[in-house]
């Protein structure tokens, strides 16, 4: 009996000279005097194998002769060192069994397509190894976020998808029915994470969060994932320690784990080896100077977009934190900095290599009275907000979190031109098929 394994585990050197069986799919076929290559995809890697006329039944010669484009099947073989072979291994095939046959006309089988017809067959488009290797640094980005927060005492405490009020503006939100009243998609959980950390101490939610942005942009999804962390008796300096610990942890970790990923994109991981504590820091100030003496036209008081947000993230090698914006420009439970009210205390983290923004977070305002004014200065229902001054009322501290935004994370470390890609499914102003 040979040995259901997995291409991975052929690629690094476990199972040289073996016996394996692999069960996957056939990316592409050529054959050449009597020989027929095979590439094959089984979830972990793809691997060639070869079926050697002399070498094999005449019936598994002939299924190998069949064999469609992204048919299924099973092999059989012997791995063998071969540097002429796409990741240096191959599989001398000794039987081969066909699983389905796929209909022939597969749709992706041209090498070049226009970015709309992908779009359309994102359903086979995500088997290709570009959008595997992106697809996998994801799922890589996810866990690393989770395992950080997990071994550092944080409880993961959901918040709902369904909710009553929006929690900054209107303007973005996706209203649903709701049984004969009105309930939103949530934008963010952070209102609620607010509420456990009076439980916890240490929280954090992660799921999904939409926003009916309007603009079409590279790098805005109207549904995307998001985590945040939440932690009581926390400051402002505090939380930007979290957050410079938690993106090294990430980027670290992709770069142990995910190397053959990295080189399937071509990504230069030299940028990435830079990103360590501690991040540049910035106040929104210093960044309105910079960004004038370029030449941008822009006022103190407006804020950034990512023009400028591109701009100040390529003058530094490491992520750079922009910090103390005006109070005005950002959201109303943001809590003042003490040396000039005009600010709060919140900072947005820059990625490098110009991608701008993929954490926004904050000190949050614990005192009730203010936060009552706040509610009232940006008009908004006093009512919607009850159970939130609640918080304040009840056991009240100091407390920060941040939002780190997955998909600008992984089109960062996967130095991607649009964020469509960094999803297995993305939604976007004008994109919701399939
Ligand atoms: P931006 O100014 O880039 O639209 P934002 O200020 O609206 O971002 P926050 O409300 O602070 O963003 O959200 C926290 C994080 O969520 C962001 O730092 C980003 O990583 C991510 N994010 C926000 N909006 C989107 C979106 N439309 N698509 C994908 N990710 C997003
Ligand atoms: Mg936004």
């Amino acid at each position: 009996m040979c040995k259901l394994v997995s291409v991975s585990d052929i690629l690094d050197g476990k199972l040289t000279e073996k016996e394996v069986e692999i069960k996957g799919w056939l990316v592409t076929k050529r054959s050449s005097g009597g020989v027929q290559f095979l590439i094959i995809r089984d979830g972990t890697g793809f691997i060639q194998a070869t079926v050697h006329k002399n070498e094999v039944s005449e019936a598994t010669f002939k299924a190998a002769d069949e064999l469609t484009q992204e048919s299924s099947l099973i092999i059989r073989g012997v791995v063998k060192e071969d540097k002429r072979a796409p990741g240096g291994y191959e599989i001398r095939v000794k039987d081969l069994q066909i699983i389905h046959l796929a209909e022939q006309d597969y749709p992706l089988a041209k090498k070049e397509h226009g970015i709309d017809f992908l779009m359309k067959h994102r359903q086979l488009w995500i088997r290709s190894p570009r959008q595997t290797a992106i697809l996998r640094i994801r799922a890589e980005v996810i866990k690393a976020c989770r395992d950080f927060l997990d071994s550092r005492g944080f409880v993961l405490t959901d918040a709902p998808i369904f909710t009553p009020a929006a929690v900054e503006g209107t303007t973005t939100l996706f209203e649903v029915p709701y049984f004969g009243e009105k309930a939103y998609l949530t934008q963010s959980g952070q209102l609620y994470v607010e509420a456990t950390i009076a439980a916890f101490g240490k929280v954090y939610c992660f799921g999904p969060t939409f926003r009916a942005e309007k603009s079409k942009t590279p790098r805005h999804l109207t549904e995307f994932w998001m985590v945040e962390p939440e932690m009581a008796f926390c400051d402002f300096e505090e939380n930007l320690k979290v957050q410079e610990e938690m993106v090294t942890y990430i980027v670290k970790t992709v770069l142990e784990r995910r190397r053959r990923e990295l080189e399937t994109l071509k990504r230069d991981v030299k940028p990435l080896q830079k990103v360590e504590p501690p991040f540049e820091r910035i106040s929104y100030t210093e960044a309105i100077d910079m960004l004038q003496k370029a030449g941008f036209p822009i006022q103190w008081g407006e804020d950034l977009g990512a023009p400028h947000e591109r701009y100040i993230s390529l003058q530094f090698e490491k992520p750079v934190f922009v910090h103390r914006y005006p109070a005005k420009a950002k959201a109303f439970y943001m809590q003042p900095d003490p040396e000039n009210p005009e600010v709060v205390l919140c900072a947005d983290l820059m990625a490098p290599e110009g991608y701008g923004e993929i954490i926004g977070g904050s000190q949050r305002i614990h005192d009730l009275k203010l936060l009552e004014k706040r509610i009232e200065e940006f008009g908004l229902p006093r009512q919607a907000y009850e159970w939130y001054l609640d918080l304040r009322r009840y056991g009240s501290v100091p407390h920060s979190g941040f939002g780190l935004g997955i998909e600008r994370t992984v089109m960062w470390i996967c130095k991607l031109k649009h964020i469509r890609e960094a999803i297995p499914f993305p939604r976007t102003i004008t994109r919701i098929y399939p």
